[in-house]
């Protein structure tokens, strides 16, 4: 019996088993592998870490949770979760089971990317979402932006002051006038839908009815995310607007025994999770302290 189970191993996971050790609580780590940024070569803005591999990143979190006498580590995907705050039991993909006291849900999201040939193919080297993380890489640069307009302008207000030019595609049907006139009026060029996208020495190909534009990078403004895990639907959590899980000030769900950190959470007073490695490691470490608080109040 662990005092906790920590599903997932991204920052926010990684975190929580490094508090958790720390304070000899006895923690099971578990990692299928899916990264949300699994795809990407360098991340930034991320202190003292800018611009460091995730990989490399993860592998150095592992390295660290080694010297942990308390926390364990498998490769392994959680199927089911069940029982009660005390005695929950974690059904693996294995065919193994994992028994322990609390659990912390850091399973992370999955993005689905508007279907555009080729775009799969360039995420998270020239093809991203986020403006903090790879906004400044592109400072001067021609850019492209895929997708509606509302959530284009809104990349433009982002991104407008680093890149040098900008031209907005949408993903499926072309723009309205009104829409045409609002991007344009922000200093972007807009053309028809992109009917595909792939990289060129280096560089981004986007193609439309209007021929071919070359771009050192896109900028996806409609991506999709998702819980890439079950776990709150097959629990019932409390879930907001945004797809997250609802989470107090301590990454408590609404689930007693079953806290939740990264970006799959976020507190009710935030219009959503901000996709940091940063931030989701800070969760997880506010979730353990808040089970470590847990069993402080139990007397355990
Ligand atoms: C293209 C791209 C670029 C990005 N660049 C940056 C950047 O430069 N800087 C930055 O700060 N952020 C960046 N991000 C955001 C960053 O990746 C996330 O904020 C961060 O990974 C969230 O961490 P997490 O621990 O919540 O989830 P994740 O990192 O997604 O980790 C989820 C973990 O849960 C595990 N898991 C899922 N389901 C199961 C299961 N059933 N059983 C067991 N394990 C499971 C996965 O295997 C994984 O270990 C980027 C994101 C994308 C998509």
């Amino acid at each position: 019996m662990y005092d906790a189970i920590v599903i997932g191993a991204g920052p926010a996971g990684l975190q929580a088993a490094l508090t958790l050790g720390r304070m000899h609580r006895s923690a099971l780590l578990l990692d299928s592998g899916e990264y949300r940024n699994g795809t990407v070569r360098h991340m930034h803005n991320v202190i003292a870490n800018d611009g460091t591999p995730p990989d490399a990143f993860r592998a150095t979190a592992r390295a660290e949770l080694a010297a942990y006498g308390d926390v364990d580590v498998r490769e392994a995907g959680a199927d089911r979760i069940s029982g009660a705050q005390g005695a929950f039991t974690v059904d693996l993909a294995d065919g193994t089971t994992a028994e322990a006291r609390r659990v912390i849900l850091a399973t992370g999201m999955a993005d689905a990317l508007p279907d555009v040939p080729g775009l799969a193919a360039l995420w998270g080297t020239k093809a991203f979402s986020c403006p903090f993380c790879d906004g400044h890489e592109h400072a001067g640069e021609a850019i492209a932006i895929l997708g509606e307009a509302a959530r284009a302008a809104h990349l433009i207000g982002l991104l407008g002051r680093i890149v040098g030019s900008i031209t907005v595609f949408p993903t499926a049907e072309p723009l309205s006038d009104e829409d045409r006139r609002m991007l344009e009026g922000l200093g972007a060029a807009v053309r028809s839908p992109a009917t595909g996208v792939s990289e060129t020495e280096g560089a981004v190909t986007i193609r439309s009815v209007e021929g071919e534009t070359r771009a050192a990078g896109v900028f996806v403004a409609s991506v999709v995310s998702a819980q890439r895990a079950p776990f709150a639907a097959d629990l019932g959590l409390a879930m907001l607007p945004s797809g997250a899980i609802e989470i107090d000030d301590f990454g408590r769900t609404s689930l007693p025994g079953v806290s939740a950190a990264g970006d799959l959470a976020h507190r009710a007073s935030l219009p959503g999770a901000m996709a940091s490695v940063l931030l989701a490691a800070a969760a997880g470490q506010l979730a353990a302290i808040g089970i470590i608080q847990s069993f402080l109040a139990e007397g355990a």
